[in-house]
């Protein structure tokens, strides 16, 4: 049986470095029909993360947004349209039922930059068949994103079935609970770490159980070209949502897709409950958390001895660290 590894598994050797300041490290990727983004960074399609204040926010900071896709055709392009009026690139996702092609058509009129195919098991059938329909509608014209998939399988699949991008990882969101309902997953950094052996040239963003600068780092340096980011940016002032006050003080609600509180509100039935809903602290504006991230993605790729996305991947080792490698690891001052 094969081992997986899991972000706190492993840790990436310090190399020999020649870079004088993090200025002269560059985090920029291209996310192909769109212009160049200044760092690797995607807002997950949830209605707690991504509105309209969060998609101008990302594209401003250098990353960009996904428009979830749990409402009407017509409020989900209403969306678009008022991100485009305000000049800023956004993404939006469809699904694979009946009116997805009606969906992705408005959206697209509404301007969108790219599409994103947001199924939970996204190496399937239906996922073929609504990628032969993109591709035979848009052509090459349109960006479109997929997934989600957890092997190389899938991955090179969705690749040659003509995904532009696609989003790697199952089971490991913070709010998700497939692992628990299905069994089913695999570790985010071991899928990004199988998918990045292809040989297809469709972009690798992992998504999924990614909680601090370091997994970015880890994520990117393991074959990631972008990283999707859902818990680290909820909580901010720009997610949708009111401000709640709990025992803990002001929080925001943050929550799965496929959790019971959010298929009661946007779907007319509850199935498989595959995500909870939780409370996460205030954090104030994106910029400043988006500001933090930066600076320890361009810091961790200093620490290989590379001075960008790509140096990093042919420059870095990683090593697999021992539950008391895991200890030292986190700040433990208080266990002495
Ligand atoms: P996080 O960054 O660890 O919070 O994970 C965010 C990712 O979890 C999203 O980009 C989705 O891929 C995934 N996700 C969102 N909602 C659900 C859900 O209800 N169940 C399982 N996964 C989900």
């Amino acid at each position: 049986m094969k081992t997986a590894f899991s972000f706190d598994d492993v840790l990436l050797v310090p190399k020999y470095s020649e870079v004088m300041s993090r200025k002269d490290i560059n985090i920029g990727q291209k996310l192909k029909g769109l212009h160049p983004l200044r760092m690797p960074i995607i807002a997950s399609p949830m209605d707690t993360v991504t509105g309209v204040r969060m998609a101008c926010a990302m594209d401003k900071q250098g990353g960009v947004a996904v428009i979830h896709r749990y409402n009407t055709i017509q409020e989900q392009a209403k969306i678009v349209a008022e991100v485009r009026m305000s000049g800023h690139q956004v993404g939006a996702a469809i699904g694979v039922g009946d009116t997805f092609i009606d969906r992705a058509k408005a959206l697209v009129e509404a301007g969108v930059n790219f599409l994103c195919v947001d199924v939970a098991h996204g190496h399937h059938t239906k996922v073929r068949y609504a990628l032969q329909v993109l591709k035979n509608t848009f052509g090459d014209e349109v960006h479109i994103m997929a997934g989600n998939v957890a092997t190389l399988e899938a991955f090179n699949d969705l690749a040659d079935w003509g995904a532009d991008s696609i989003r790697v990882g199952i089971g490991g969101g913070s709010i998700c609970s497939t692992r628990i309902q299905t069994g089913h997953g695999m570790p985010t950094l071991q899928s990004v770490m199988d998918c990045s052996q292809s040989d297809r040239d469709a972009a690798l963003i992992a998504d999924g159980g990614i909680r601090t600068s370091g997994d970015i780092v880890k994520a990117l340096a393991a074959g990631a070209d972008f990283v999707m980011l859902g818990s680290l940016l909820a909580g901010t002032d720009e997610t949708p949502g009111q401000v709640i006050n709990t025992k803990n003080g002001r929080e925001k609600i943050y929550r799965g897709m496929a959790s019971k509180e959010a298929q009661r509100n946007w779907r007319d039935r509850v199935s498989s409950i595959e995500g909870v809903s939780h409370t996460v602290p205030l954090k104030g504006p994106v910029a400043d958390v988006l500001g933090e991230l930066r600076t320890g993605i361009k810091s961790g790729i200093s620490y290989s001895g590379a001075d960008s996305i790509p140096s990093l991947q042919s420059k870095s080792r990683f090593i697999r660290q021992t539950t008391s490698g895991q200890v030292e690891s986190s700040t433990h001052i208080k266990r002495i």
